[in-house]
């Protein structure tokens, strides 16, 4: 089945699904109301954690596995190293306990034979100083896994797409799918522009509730804070010291990253986050660098009084259970929708392409059924997220 298909969005998604169905013959035509790297998109910062370390999340666990493999062949391909394994750190504020993220991971990737290596509080003090091991007890060094550089990646997947024949059109003003009569029939813009193909995808990342309104009882967007800290010495946070990590992250949800090239530490928090529309103006809350601040001292105590070189609201397109929304719609026939990333999408980057294509083309692939059209029942995260 191949034919032409019109994209809503230049991000992760977006752009992984116009190279995959490209190289699948289809003839494809992709449109963002910005230019690429949108600024505002999530896909846009300079890193992204990239973890196999699901819980005893199968699918995940697996589609972590194979993206790791393919973001080294990517860099490879680029012949620029955008994908940094630093390696993953998750620390516990207790011992680690059944049903707990650390615990669950340790035993689940240890069962499939990954060499893990478990971290007390004295090895905590000796290998990875700048942690407060009075605080930290326990959990483990993932070797296998680190972060990549997203907003980059974005800029070379965009420049892939031109090379490979896909009509990327930018900064269209406010583009909209044409739905009507239980029909997908095209993408309009304010002014008038108006594409017809057979279908449309749309890719649009936390804007999607406002893009496609029928789906905000399953997904909503939710904004979240990033800083980034420069400290005096960036070489105290670099690994091995200092790999990419989480603190107790699913009960606090703080995570971070080593220094970059630029001598930047990045801090996040994968929380539950505000709810906004992806359209408002973004607006950082009174009392969040404060709130940063009190976790540092506690945690990383050489970085709290480090300054702030720039910070951040970047937005989720939440679904009720985490799980990513990738499917044909229910109500209107010639639309299909890849969104729902709930914060932890773009370490699959890699994978997504194949996935998505294979939804467009009704394909059978193990990891689709998760993430089809469903109906909210219980809530649900990707085992990372502080509830
Ligand atoms: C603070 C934060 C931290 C994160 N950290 C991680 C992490 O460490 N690891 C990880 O794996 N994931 C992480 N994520 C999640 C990851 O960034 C997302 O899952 C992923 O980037 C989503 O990609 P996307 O293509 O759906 O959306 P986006 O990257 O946002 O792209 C959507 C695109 O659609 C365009 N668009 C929107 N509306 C329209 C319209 N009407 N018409 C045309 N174009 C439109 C936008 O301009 C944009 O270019 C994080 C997200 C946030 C917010």
């Amino acid at each position: 089945m191949t034919g032409s298909i019109l994209i809503l969005g230049g991000g992760c998604f977006g752009l992984t699904a116009a190279l995959e169905l490209r190289s699948r013959g289809w003839k494809v035509t992709l449109i963002d109301q910005g230019a690429l790297p949108h600024p505002d998109a999530a896909s846009t910062d300079i890193s992204k954690v990239v973890r196999m370390d699901y819980a005893a999340d199968a699918q995940h666990t697996g589609m972590g596995l194979l993206s790791i493999e393919r973001w080294k062949g990517w860099n490879a391909r680029w012949g620029i190293d955008l994908y940094h394994e630093d390696g993953f750190l998750v620390m516990s504020r207790g011992t680690m306990q059944p049903g707990g993220f650390e615990h669950d991971s340790f035993h689940y990737l240890s069962g499939l034979g990954h060499a893990l290596r478990h971290t007390d509080a004295a090895m905590l003090r000796e290998r990875h100083p700048v942690w407060n091991a009075e605080r930290y007890v326990e959990g483990y060094l993932n070797p296998i896994g680190g972060w990549v550089e997203s907003g980059r990646v974005i800029a070379m997947l965009a420049k892939e797409a031109r090379e490979a024949g896909i009509e990327v059109i930018e900064q269209v003003k406010a583009p909209r799918p044409v739905l009507a009569a239980g029909r997908c029939n095209g993408i309009e813009s304010s002014d008038g522009r108006v594409w017809t193909a057979d279908l449309v995808l749309v890719a649009s990342g936390a804007w999607t509730p406002e893009v496609l309104p029928h789906l905000q009882n399953v997904m909503w967007t939710t904004a979240q804070t990033v800083f980034h800290f420069q400290p005096s010495q960036p070489e105290r946070f670099r690994a091995p010291a200092f790999p990419v990590w989480g603190a107790d992250i699913a009960k606090t949800g703080w995570y971070g990253f080593p220094a970059n090239a630029d001598g930047l530490v990045k801090v996040a928090n994968h929380g539950v986050g505000r709810r906004v529309n992806a359209s408002d103006t973004r607006v950082m809350p009174a009392g969040e660098e404060e709130k940063y601040r009190a976790f540092l001292r506690e945690t990383f105590p050489a970085l709290a009084e480090a300054p702030v070189h720039s910070n951040r609201v970047c937005l989720y397109c939440d679904t009720f259970d985490g799980a990513f929304w990738i499917t044909h719609d229910e109500q209107f026939e010639g639309l299909v929708v890849a969104a729902g990333d709930s914060g932890h999408a773009f370490k699959f980057t890699p994978v997504l392409g194949e996935i998505i294509a294979d939804v467009v083309e009704q394909k059978d692939n193990d990891w689709t059924p998760k993430y089809r059209a469903r109906q909210p029942t219980a809530v649900g995260s990707d085992g990372a997220r502080a509830s």
